[in-house]
């Protein structure tokens, strides 16, 4: 029974993060069941709901495809009567008592737009999703399927970028909110209520409010992958921005960080960098294919660079495209080298430190010395091609 075994395995370590730890005492065998309505889960799905979609709702805290369900308390699921699977119980329990103050805190969306909207949260993450279908892999998903699969690619990404970084949760005082719909109109009303500016493509707002809206039909994009390469972009900028000290680096003269980590997190992903953050959203930027560390190590072999001290003086918005390049570079350097140190160097930036003493005082360097040194790395260690 794979999906069974995945999902609960899936609670397992949802569940271990709050479980206190009872290492003194032995570990007891989990108790003999078998329960044939159930399969053992302790479980059943709520019979209001397609039975084979409520899978789905383990990954998150609340979907408002079932959260209206006063059956399930919006769960999806309702407690077997016939046995007890303690995991599942617990986790169902601590669910159903989230539901109230998550239908609170979503509900503003709705009110804004005066219409019920498809909504998800997750621990770091509000998602509001209005696509019907994508094709993922050649398989055409649903909304309520694809709206779960992009709430936990981006959940993944928060995880992700707080592993890299070596920050914690704490750090965060708020949900990163999402916004994907699929009118136009609804991106221009949306985007204004929700950040404050509109374009028919996408926006953000960003620091202590942190907040992306986006258009997320063909004509901005592709495919699914590059919708999802795009949000994972513009959301490393939310996350960036919102953690303590909440902040925007790319209007205070850091753009560099600013791009250069949302580029980064692309590149992890894909090896390929095609967001790019201009005052036009210009859908149709491209830099050498994207493919940027053969790109880079040309240019430093060269010679054919603009100086760091310039760049690190730029706006995002005033990044020429070579320069998105190096910044990319420059923190994929500063992250190989000592990530927990490029975070001190974030927060000391966001909290309006001086470049040259963020520098002195994070990494203990200046420009020039940190800009020979991050040469020499680039041709170590980047191909050719
Ligand atoms: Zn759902
Ligand atoms: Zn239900
Ligand atoms: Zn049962
Ligand atoms: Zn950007």
């Amino acid at each position: 029974m794979p999906k069974l075994t995945a999902a609960l395995l899936a609670l397992a370590a949802l569940s271990s993060a709050h479980a206190p730890s009872h290492q003194d005492e032995p570990a007891k065998p989990p108790p003999f069941v078998r329960c044939i309505p159930c399969k053992n889960e302790g479980r059943l799905p709520c019979a209001a709901h397609p039975k084979e979609e409520m899978h789905f709702e383990d990954g998150v805290q609340m979907c408002s495809l079932v959260a209206g369900c006063a059956t399930c308390n919006g769960t999806g699921w309702l407690d077997c009567a016939d046995c007890e699977n303690p995991r599942w119980g617990d986790a169902l329990a601590t669910k159903r008592a989230q539901q109230a103050g998550l239908k609170t805190y979503t509900s503003r969306f709705d009110d804004e737009m005066k219409r019920p909207l498809r909504k998800i949260v997750t621990p770091h993450i509000m998602l509001v999703w209005e696509l019907d279908e994508l094709k993922i892999d050649k398989r055409t998903v649903r909304h309520h399927e694809l709206m779960h699969i992009y709430a936990e690619r981006l959940e993944k990404l928060f995880v992700d970028y707080t592993t890299v970084m070596g920050t914690g949760a704490r750090d965060f005082k708020d949900r990163m909110t999402v916004f994907v719909w699929s009118k136009e109109a609804d991106q221009m009303e949306g985007s204004t209520r929700f950040t404050g500016q509109s374009n028919q493509r996408g926006v953000k707002l960003l620091g202590a409010t942190s907040a992306y809206s986006v258009l997320g039909t063909k004509q901005n994009f592709r495919d699914d992958t590059a919708l999802h390469r795009n949000l994972v972009h513009n959301v490393t900028h939310l996350i960036l921005s919102h953690q303590a000290p909440s902040q925007w680096l790319g209007n205070i003269k850091h753009g560099w960080v600013d791009e250069g980590l949302a580029h980064w997190f692309e590149e992890r992903y894909w090896g390929l960098c095609d967001n790019y953050c201009y005052e036009e959203q210009n859908s149709n930027v491209d830099f050498k294919g994207g493919k940027w560390k053969p790109v880079v190590r040309r240019m430093v072999a060269e010679n054919d660079l603009a100086p760091m001290a310039e760049v690190l003086q730029k706006n995002t918005d005033g990044l020429s495209l070579p320069m998105h390049a190096l910044a990319f570079s420059y923190v994929d350097y500063l992250l190989a080298t000592d990530a927990a140190k490029f975070n001190e160097l974030c927060k000391l930036l966001r909290k309006r430190v001086e470049t040259r003493d963020a520098l002195a005082k994070a990494l203990g360097t200046n420009v020039l010395e940190l800009e020979q040194r991050w040469k020499a790395w680039v041709l170590a260690t980047y191909p050719v091609r």
